[in-house]
C-alpha cells in the first residue's frame, strides 16, 4: 500500500519568476513550512507556498522533497507581505522570501544551539561600584559600567564590548559580582525604576490624538527636532499597546541608531515585557533566536533595523518607524526594498497604525503629510521644542571661505572658537561631508590624479601605509614616487581626508586628546560604545567624524560643532544630495548644547547665501522642505512623480548599450503614460572593470508604471543579452 501523493508548491532562491512542483507523501504538510529538494545537481532550500494534489509535470521527471522541517517560518500575513514585495519590486517570490528569513536557517547542517543566558550585577557589586576593581582592568571596568547601564546585558552586547568577555565575566564571578540567568524572557524583573517625565503639551497631544486611532491602520508623521521627545512618545504608545495582552510591536531604526543606550533605555522602561533586537551585530544563532522569540510570539517588542520589517509578529499592534527619512532603510541590492514603505504596507494590511518620527521628514512623506490639494495620507504631528528645559537650540555661523583664508582647511576663526572650547574643557566636533573628500594625489606639475584602472574613480592616497586605494572596488597599489605621466616628482595628496585633518589639528592643539571616527572605526557596537564612554567621561577633546554620529545619545559637554567643506552637494547632479545635506546638517548641529551649555556651529562655505544655509539657520526644516517640493513639482521629480531605474553593467559597453536602447523600445510600445529616458551613463561609469549605463522610468502615475513592468521585467528577462549584461530594476530609487 503506498501513501498519497501530494504536490508541493515549492518557492526557491533562484532568479526565476516561479515555483516548482515536488512530490511528497507526507501528510499534513503546512504552508510555511521548509523543505530540502533536490534542483539539477544541487541540493536546495526552499518554502512550501502551496499544496496540491496535481500537477502539470509528468510523474517521471516528477521529483520528490528530500527532507522536511517541522519549522513554519511564516505565517498568513507575512506570506501576503512577500506577495506584495516580489510584486511591488519585481523580484521573484522565491528570493523575496529567502532573503527574508534569518540565514541560520538556510544553513543545510546546523549544529545545536548553544544556551543562552544574560548577565546581571549582584548587589555587592552594584554596592562597591567600578572604583574597587583592580586598577588598569579596562574590560572589567567596561563591562561593570554597561551593566550599571543596561542592567542585564546578553551574549550579543558582552561580546560587542570585547572578544574576551568570557575571560572577564569568569574573573567577575569569581569576585562574587555578577550571575546569570537562562533566557525566557517571559519573568518579571525587578530593575530599579526608571525615572519617566511627564509629558509636555505637544507630546500630550501628539499621544492622545494617535491613541484615538489605535485600534485600526492609520500613518503619522511626528514630527519634531532631535530631543523634542519623540522617543518618549513612542515609549508611552508602546506601554498602550502592550496593554493588551500578548500584543507585539516592532520598532525600526536606522542601523547606527541601534546602540547599547537606546536598547537599554526601552529596557529599563519595559521591564515587564520581553525585548529582542535584530541586527547585524549579532551572530547567525542569535538572530535566528531572536526572531523565533517574535514568529512564537514571546517577543513583545522588537527593535530591529530594516530587514526585521518581514518578522513574523502574530499579534502586531503597533509599528513604529524612528529616523523614517534614513537612507539606510533602503536596501540597495538584491530585494530593493525600502523598509518604510513595506511596513506602511504592513500596517495597512494587518489594519493598524504607525508612526514615524523624524526631525527632517524625507520629502515624501512630509508631501505624504501635508499636501493640502487632496486628502492628506498621513496624520501629521508636531513636537516644537526640545523637552529637557534649559537646553537650547545652537546658533549657527557661517564662515565665508571666499573671503577668509584658510590654513588646511580651517578658517582662523573655526580655529579660535575650537581653542575657545579646549580652555573651557568642552569638547568640539568637527565634520565632514562623507562624500568626495578623500584626499588624492596630485601631480603638481601636469595636474595628473591617480585613478582606478577597473572604476570610474581617483584612488585615495593612504598616506600611513604609503599606498593608493580604490575605495570602490579594494584595488591597491604602492604609491608612486614620480609622476607617471609627466616624471616630476612634486605629487602631493590634495582633498580633506579625516587623517590629514585629523595631523592638522594635532598641529594647531598639540595638547588636545584628538579622535577621528570614521567608518572603519565604528564598525563595531564595541567601538561606539568606547567612543560614548569617552566623550562622557571627557577623555576626548576633538572628535573628527565623516559620518553622523549616533542619535539618541547626548554628548552632555559638546558644545562646537564645525563644518568643514559641505559645497559639493549644493550642486550636485543627484536630485535629492540638497534634501540628504539638510538633514544631515541639521542632526549634525544637532550634536551641540544638548545640555545645558549653549551650543554653536560653524560652517565653512563658499556659498554662505545659498537658501538652504538660510533655512538651517533658523531650524526650518518647514520652510526649506516647502521650497524643495516647489522645484520637485516643477521637474516632475519624487514626490509628484514616480521612478524606476533600470541599471545595467557588463564587460563591454555596446552590450549594455544594446540592451538598454532595446528596453527602451520595449518600454516605449508598452505605455504612452510612462516617460521612457534614454540610457546614460551613470557618475560611476565604470566599476570593478565593468562598463555601466542606466535608463529612467517616470510617471505620475504609479499604476501606470507597475502595469508597464508587469510586462516590461519578464520580458527583459527573456532578453538572450541577459548573459552578457548583469541588470537591476530598482522601483523608488534613492540613488542615481
Ligand atoms: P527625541 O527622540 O525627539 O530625540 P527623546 O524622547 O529622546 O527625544 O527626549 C530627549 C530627552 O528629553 C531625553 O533625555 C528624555 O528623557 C527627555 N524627555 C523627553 N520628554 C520629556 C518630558 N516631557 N519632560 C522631561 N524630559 C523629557
Ligand atoms: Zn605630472
Ligand atoms: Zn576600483
Amino acid at each position: 500500500m503506498t501513501d498519497a501523493l501530494h504536490i508541493l508548491k515549492v518557492a526557491l532562491d533562484v532568479p526565476l519568476d516561479r515555483v516548482f512542483d515536488y512530490a511528497t507523501t507526507q501528510p499534513n504538510t503546512q504552508m510555511g513550512q521548509y523543505v530540502v529538494v533536490p534542483f539539477g545537481a544541487r541540493k536546495m532550500i526552499g518554502v512550501v507556498v502551496g499544496i496540491s494534489d496535481t500537477t502539470s509535470i509528468e510523474s517521471k521527471k516528477l521529483k520528490s522533497i528530500i527532507r522536511l522541517e517541522d519549522e513554519v517560518i511564516f505565517d498568513e500575513a507575512s506570506f501576503k507581505l512577500f506577495q506584495f514585495c516580489s510584486q511591488y519590486y519585481h523580484y521573484p517570490l522565491g528570493q523575496t522570501i529567502l532573503s527574508a528569513v534569518p540565514s541560520r536557517l538556510k544553513q543545510m547542517d546546523k549544529k545545536a544551539m548553544a544556551k543562552k543566558y544574560l548577565y546581571r550585577l549582584t548587589p555587592k557589586a552594584i554596592q562597591l561600584g567600578v572604583d574597587h576593581l583592580p586598577p588598569r582592568q579596562t574590560i572589567l571596568k567596561k563591562i561593570v559600567m554597561a551593566m550599571i547601564d543596561a542592567t542585564l546585558l546578553d551574549e550579543a552586547s558582552l561580546r560587542s564590548i570585547s572578544p574576551t568577555w568570557k575571560k572577564a565575566l569568569e574573573t567577575l564571578d569569581g569576585m562574587g559580582w555578577i550571575t546569570k540567568e537562562a533566557v525566557t524572557l517571559e519573568e518579571a524583573r525587578d530593575l530599579t525604576k526608571a525615572t519617566i517625565p511627564s509629558l509636555n503639551q505637544d507630546q500630550q497631544v501628539a499621544f492622545d490624538t494617535i491613541l484615538k486611532t489605535k485600534e485600526d491602520f492609520h500613518a503619522w508623521l511626528l514630527y519634531g527636532i532631535t530631543g523634542s521627545g519623540k522617543t518618549e512618545v513612542y515609549i508611552r504608545l508602546i506601554e498602550e499597546a502592550l496593554k493588551k495582552d500578548n500584543a507585539q510591536v516592532l520598532v525600526l531604526v536606522p542601523e547606527i541608531n541601534l546602540t547599547p543606550q537606546l536598547e537599554s533605555r526601552f529596557r529599563s522602561r519595559f521591564q515587564k515585557f520581553s525585548l529582542v533586537t535584530l541586527h547585524s551585530h549579532l551572530t547567525d544563532n542569535e538572530r535566528l533566536t531572536h526572531w523565533r522569540l517574535a514568529k512564537e510570539g514571546k517577543a513583545h517588542i522588537v527593535i530591529g533595523t530594516r530587514l526585521s520589517v518581514f518578522t513574523p509578529m502574530p499579534h502586531l499592534s503597533l509599528i513604529i518607524i524612528d529616523e523614517e527619512h534614513d537612507a539606510s532603510f533602503k536596501q540597495q541590492e538584491g530585494l530593493r526594498y525600502h523598509a518604510r514603505d513595506v511596513a506602511i504596507f504592513r500596517a495597512k494590511s494587518e489594519n493598524i497604525p504607525i508612526v514615524m518620527g523624524t526631525a527632517t521628514p524625507s520629502l515624501e512623506t512630509w508631501f505624504n503629510a501635508t499636501r493640502t490639494k487632496d486628502a492628506k495620507k498621513f496624520g501629521f504631528l508636531k513636537l516644537t521644542s526640545r523637552a529637557v528645559e534649559d537646553s537650547t537650540l545652537p546658533d549657527i555661523k557661517y564662515i565665508d571661505i571666499s573671503k577668509s583664508t584658510v590654513t588646511k582647511g580651517f578658517s582662523p576663526y573655526l580655529i579660535e572658537a575650537m581653542r575657545d572650547r579646549l580652555t573651557k574643557q568642552e569638547q568640539s566636533l568637527i565634520f565632514i561631508n562623507r562624500r568626495g573628500f578623500a584626499p588624492v594625489l596630485l601631480c603638481g606639475s601636469c595636474q595628473w590624479t591617480g585613478r582606478c584602472h577597473r572604476c570610474s574613480s581617483r584612488l585615495v592616497v593612504h598616506l600611513n601605509q604609503k599606498r593608493l586605494r580604490c575605495h570602490h572596488c579594494g584595488h591597491d597599489e604602492k604609491m608612486p614616487m614620480q609622476c607617471p605621466s609627466c616624471g616630476n616628482t612634486d605629487l602631493y595628496p590634495t582633498g580633506l581626508g579625516t587623517q590629514r585633518i585629523e595631523e592638522t589639528l594635532k598641529e594647531f592643539f598639540p595638547e588636545a586628546r584628538i579622535l577621528r571616527v570614521d567608518r572603519d572605526s565604528t564598525r563595531t557596537k564595541e567601538a561606539l560604545n568606547d567612543l560614548f564612554l569617552n566623550m562622557k567621561n571627557r577623555k576626548i577633546d576633538i572628535l573628527i567624524g565623516t559620518q553622523m554620529l549616533s542619535k539618541g545619545h547626548d554628548f552632555p559637554h559638546l558644545s562646537l560643532v564645525g563644518v568643514l567643506d559641505t559645497d559639493q552637494a549644493l550642486y550636485s547632479p543627484d536630485f535629492r544630495a540638497s534634501e540628504r545635506l539638510f538633514s544631515q546638517l541639521m542632526q549634525v548641529s544637532g550634536r551641540a548644547g544638548r545640555a545645558k551649555i549653549k551650543g554653536e556651529v560653524y560652517i565653512q562655505t563658499a556659498f554662505p547665501n545659498h537658501p538652504l544655509f538660510a533655512a538651517l539657520k533658523t531650524h526650518d526644516y518647514e520652510h526649506f522642505a516647502h521650497e524643495l517640493l516647489k522645484e520637485r513639482e516643477l521637474a516632475e521629480l519624487t514626490p509628484f512623480a514616480f521612478l524606476v531605474l533600470l541599471k545595467a553593467e557588463a564587460h563591454q559597453l555596446t552590450h549594455v548599450m544594446q540592451f538598454l536602447n532595446d528596453a527602451m523600445e520595449k518600454a516605449r510600445s508598452l505605455s504612452n503614460q510612462v516617460t521612457v529616458y534614454h540610457p546614460v551613463r551613470p557618475i560611476m561609469e565604470r566599476l570593478k572593470g565593468m562598463e555601466r549605463a542606466q535608463l529612467v522610468l517616470q510617471a505620475t502615475s504609479r499604476g501606470a508604471l507597475q502595469k508597464l513592468l508587469d510586462d516590461w521585467v519578464p520580458y527583459l528577462r527573456e532578453n538572450k543579452l541577459g548573459q552578457k549584461v548583469k541588470w537591476v530594476v530598482d522601483v523608488d530609487p534613492l540613488e542615481f
